[in-house]
């Protein structure tokens, strides 16, 4: 019989010796395509009404978006989470079919823009959603016209629930996420696993079994919020303790608050194997 279990070990272990294994002449058909929708904090920058010089600047990478990920390969697509700017990232990424959305935890920056699946429902129907029993109730809460089974109004937004149980893997397509439970303050968040990326968010602290999903990872994606300290999220140091922890082959950062910086200038400051995120920015693995 399958196990998840024994999936994961197996996954976790033979990860470093897969990436050995790799003539040039196989085709890579598997190869997951992560595409940063946004990578900013909760309130995105520049932020309404603010004259701090990073919500002034005019470099590109200055100007971040509330976080997303979109996660595509072969002609599957995901995106993980659906903040308020969900539509304006569809148009930018040019995102014309979507199979799912993983969500990390219900907060309004990762949740508000699920209004705006609706032209994903005209041409494909009920949009399948995956997150946390708790995430799945809070969301009916917030929109409940999504919901509704009588006196539906016809153009409504429709989604199909799938909970995401007992931190189990679960199917995407072809390929398996591996939730990774950890802590956002006092709150339980899902960051995902699939193949050899993972991508967590508002991460602040995390359980000591989950680390070892995070084993032999080709590229993480981490929050750090800004140098100060701050109760629910990872600082810059603290992401950076926890990258050295898991030694991924290459980091990527965001969640990221006006107050980290300028990105050229906070970029110059980092390890060689880890970068900022920036709205746009396409990476394969
Ligand atoms: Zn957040
Ligand atoms: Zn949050």
């Amino acid at each position: 019989m399958f196990k998840f279990g024994d999936y994961v070990t197996k996954l976790i272990n033979s990860a470093s010796h897969e990436r050995e294994f790799n003539p040039i002449f196989v085709k890579k058909t598997h190869q997951l395509k992560v595409y940063f929708l946004g990578t900013g904090t909760s309130q995105g920058i520049p932020i309404i009404g603010i004259d701090h010089e990073v919500c002034k600047s005019t470099d590109f990478k200055d100007k971040r978006l509330r976080v997303s990920a979109w996660i595509s390969w072969e002609d599957h697509s995901y995106v993980i989470d659906c903040g308020p700017d969900f539509r304006q990232q569809m148009l930018s990424s040019n995102c014309r079919k979507l199979d799912g959305i993983l969500f990390t935890h219900e907060h309004a920056d990762h949740t508000a823009g699920l209004d705006d699946i609706r032209p994903f429902n005209f041409k494909q129907g009920a949009m399948p959603i995956y997150a946390h029993k708790r995430v799945l109730a809070n969301i009916e809460q917030r929109f409940d016209y999504i919901f509704k089974t009588v006196d539906r109004y016809p153009g409504a937004p429709s989604v199909k629930t799938f909970e995401i149980e007992n931190n189990q893997p679960f199917a995407i397509g072809n390929k398996i996420a591996i939730p990774v439970s950890v802590w956002h303050g006092n709150l339980q968040v899902f960051g995902f696993r699939i193949d050899d990326f993972a991508y967590l968010t508002d991460v602040k602290t995390i359980d000591e079994e989950e680390i070892a999903k995070l084993k032999g990872l080709k590229v993480l994606v981490v929050n750090a919020l800004r140098e100060q300290p701050h109760d629910t999220h990872f600082n810059l140091q603290e992401a950076l303790d926890f990258i050295a922890l898991l030694k991924p082959e290459k980091a990527y950062l965001t969640h990221i608050s006006h107050m980290l910086g300028f990105h050229e200038e906070v970029q110059k400051k980092l390890p060689k194997n880890v970068f900022l995120a920036y709205d746009n920015l396409e990476i394969t693995i």
